[in-house]
């Protein structure tokens, strides 16, 4: 992700709980896939689809994970734009 987002939501997660039950809570996001970016790891939120067929290994459903483009939360883009080359001045 282009933000931390996750990591926030977890650790505000953890604090309300944390406070509410009057005992350490860890909160960690389930719907996380990690996607190789490079020479890392990157998490990104995930959505599940399921994607039925008349073939092998579909007929009772496969479920995919799909992730998005944007952030839910802040609205910024997964994978930071690449800078845009300079144009000259007309
Ligand atoms: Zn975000």
């Amino acid at each position: 992700m282009n933000c931390n987002c996750i990591k926030e939501l977890e650790q505000k997660l953890a604090k309300h709980y944390s406070e509410q039950l009057g005992v350490a809570a860890q909160v960690e996001c389930q719907d996380v896939a990690l996607i190789l970016t490079g020479n890392s790891m990157a998490r990104r939120l995930k959505n599940a689809f399921q994607v039925t067929a008349q073939s092998k290994g579909f007929i009772k459903g496969k479920t995919i994970p799909v992730t998005g483009s944007y952030c839910p939360f802040c609205g910024k883009a997964v994978v930071p734009k690449p800078a845009e080359p300079a144009t000259e001045a007309a």
